[in-house]
């Protein structure tokens, strides 16, 4: 058994291919033993984004805090659409359903997102060709 604090994971900085103002803590990792399901800890700061992309496994997600949107691409198009998403709301992303997450300004987020042990030939395809960003982590009165 391993028992941990959240703040023992580091907050690494997203820099997947679209990224915003995104941090994740593994928080539990198969650095861990974990053999089949990982649980990671996403903090999203003011407009935040983790960009649309979709792979081959399952997202599960719990809202811990703020405010955020779940943005599902439009077929054929670059456009989203944002539904709104607040604490205790809960996400279950399929495999192969594109998805995203943002914040607008001055908003900010906390999720948990439990995942499978990504495995072969399991793949993710982003839909963003942009760079990632990150100019320093949430503030705590965004994410709380
Ligand atoms: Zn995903």
């Amino acid at each position: 058994m391993k028992i941990s604090h959240e703040s023992d994971a580091p907050a690494d900085i997203v820099r997947e291919p679209g990224a915003r103002q995104v941090t994740i803590r593994r928080l539990i990792d198969t650095t861990d033993g974990a053999d089949r399901f990982l649980m990671s800890l996403f903090e999203l700061g003011s407009d935040a984004a983790t960009p649309p992309h979709y792979h081959d496994w399952e997202h599960e997600i719990y809202v811990l805090s703020g405010q955020l949107f779940v943005e599902v691409p439009r077929n054929g198009t670059e456009n989203s659409d944002k539904i709104p998403l607040k604490q205790g709301d809960v996400v279950f992303i399929p495999r192969g359903e594109p998805h995203g997450l943002s914040t607008g300004p001055g908003d900010g987020a906390r999720l948990l997102l439990v995942a499978p042990v990504e495995r072969p030939p399991i793949r993710s395809v982003f839909l963003s060709d942009e760079p990632y960003q990150f100019e320093g982590p949430a503030s705590e009165d965004l994410v709380r």
